[in-house]
């Protein structure tokens, strides 16, 4: 706490306070009453070694042509490791060991006994749930309140509910012989690691298919704790195997040609480049893309609520969230006094450290992304929107960026059609319910949206008319194991997550 507060403080409890006074050392300042203490968690249990190979056939491999690159913390710019850049040579070798596993092993366990293993990797993750936090937070720049309390929770929660269905495929597929596609190659993006990395292994295994996966270049480290994990939990060697590198790496997962299924998750561009590398081939293929969400509040909608949701809706994780809602749509009537209270809420949001408990927005995941915010932030000034962006204090060093909101903005405009993946929202206004859905779908992407009403029928009817996978009703950003997820238009193609989430993992016959 400054000085200045101390003072006010002082002369606050020392009977009433004056706000005129001449003094400018006493001047009341109630917002920085409200000042956090740190509370940061602490990574001194936490072990990072400080060089990983690539996890092979059940061993921690060095890489074939020995080169390496470097993982940092986004907050502070220190190197936290030393990881293996993947060439198609380990590719190769790491589908070898997969499909060896596959054919010799996994294929022929008993569903139950995938079970066994996979619930005991929920546990595990479990049991080392804090120290996945922290280095989560410490890799990938995320608050730790967010790690502690959504992605690793989650991940868990992902392979508990998959565990669920490995002996029950033919509940899943009645009357169908259920059999498994084979070999999966495996690429995630760096804004929840560990819970992509959960969402594509966790139905891979149960169905009884084995993985090559790769990590983020700026993220990888929690996949190799999984590792670990695979390895402590007995899981035969071959069945899970992770490659880091970049994308180039990737790109030798997806052109190997004993890969029977690719799933991605990451941006639109890549999406692309896969689906032409692919195309003519039979092997099957899910994308998880980018979105620009749609958050629409009607005029009957509790405003404060919807004021928390749409903080959510866009900050959470820093914006980098491909269902983020990212374009607020408000009813006219209501616009003025949302906007107001929309910014009172932001300025209490604290930027800073990831490792502080009482932290809301972490740091930016690296600096090439936040060069692109920050790319992004001219185009809206250019584009003769109006910014707005909240006066908190922001660390001197590491990647940070204050809360933004743009006003003024019309629907050919960039920042509106365009992904930023940062904390910036846009808001438009809107009369009818009709133009609210025609703005909301007037984008080339569909993964989710958000609607605030005080009427059911209103969540009904919109709903039914959004061009997006998910749709929220009075909340934001909400996931759920048993709950399938993914997109309409140019954000994917395929379900991840529920049921739906098993089917790119097997084949019916
Ligand atoms: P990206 O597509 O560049 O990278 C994603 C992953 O693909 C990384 O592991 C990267 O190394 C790899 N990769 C890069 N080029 C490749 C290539 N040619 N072949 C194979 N793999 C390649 O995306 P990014 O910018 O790092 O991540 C952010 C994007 O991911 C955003 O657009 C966001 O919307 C999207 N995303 C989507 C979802 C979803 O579920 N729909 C979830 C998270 C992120
Ligand atoms: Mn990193």
């Amino acid at each position: 706490m400054s000085t200045d507060t101390k003072a006010a403080k002082e002369s606050a409890t020392n009977g009433s306070p004056k706000p005129t006074s001449p003094n400018a050392d006493l001047k009341l300042d109630f917002a920085s009453f409200w000042e956090y203490s740190s509370a940061p968690e602490s990574s001194e249990k936490v072990t990072i070694e400080s060089l990983y190979g690539h996890f092979i056939d059940g061993d921690f491999v060095k890489p074939a042509k020995g080169r390496m690159f470097t993982s940092v913390n986004p907050a502070n710019e220190e190197v936290l490791t030393e990881l293996a850049e993947g060439t198609s040579e380990d590719v190769d070798r790491a589908v070898k060991a997969a499909r060896n596993a596959y054919n010799k092993k996994w294929r022929t366990l008993s569903g139950k006994e995938r079970g066994k293993y996979i619930f005991r990797i929920a546990r595990m993750i479990q049991e080392r749930s804090r120290e996945l936090a922290i280095t989560e937070s410490l890799d990938g720049g995320k608050p730790i309140r967010e790690s502690r309390d959504v992605d690793i929770p989650l991940a868990a929660a992902y392979f508990f509910y998959y565990a669920g269905w490995a002996d029950k495929l033919d509940y899943a597929f009645p009357g169908r012989n259920v059999e498994p596609v084979g070999v999966c190659g495996q690429i995630i993006p760096w804004n929840f690691p560990l819970l992509m990395l959960a969402w594509k292994i966790a139905p891979a295994l149960a169905t009884g298919n084995t993985v090559v996966l790769k990590p983020a270049e700026t993220t990888s480290i929690t996949a190799l704790k999984f590792a670990e994990i695979c390895r402590d939990a007995g899981l035969p060697a071959g069945v899970v195997n992770i490659i880091t590198g970049a994308g180039q790496t990737g790109s030798a997962i997806v052109n190997h040609s004993d890969i029977d299924k690719i799933a991605f998750t990451g941006s639109t561009k890549v999406g692309k480049i896969i689906q032409n590398a692919l195309a003519g081939s039979d092997t099957k293929y899910t994308l998880e893309l980018g979105g620009k969400g749609a958050n629409i509040v009607f005029e009957d909608a509790s405003i404060d609520q919807a004021v928390e949701g749409i903080i959510n809706a866009i900050f959470f994780n820093q914006g980098h969230v491909c269902c983020a809602g990212s374009r607020l749509l408000v009813q006219e009537g209501i616009a003025e006094r949302l906007i107001t209270k929309l910014k009172d809420r932001m300025e209490t949001l604290i930027v800073g450290d990831p490792l502080d408990k009482n932290t809301d927005i972490g740091a930016i995941n690296s600096k090439s992304q936040f060069e692109r915010i920050e790319e992004y932030i001219n185009i809206g000034k250019n584009e003769g929107a109006e910014i707005y962006q909240s006066s908190c204090s922001i660390p001197e060093n590491g990647y940070f960026c204050r809360p933004t909101i743009f006003t003024g903005v019309s629907q050919s405009n960039r920042i509106v059609q365009e992904e930023i993946f940062g904390p910036v929202l846009t808001i438009q206004t809107f009369r009818t319910p009709a133009e609210a859905i025609e703005k909301a779908n007037n984008s080339q992407y569909g993964l989710s949206s958000g609607i605030w009403t005080d009427r059911g029928s209103k969540i009904f009817q919109a709903g039914a008319e959004m061009d997006s996978g998910v749709v929220w009703a009075n909340t934001f950003n909400k996931f759920d194991p048993t709950s399938p997820f993914g997109g309409y238009k140019e954000s994917g193609v395929g379900r991840e997550g529920g049921l739906h989430g098993l089917y790119p993992y097997v084949n019916l016959v």
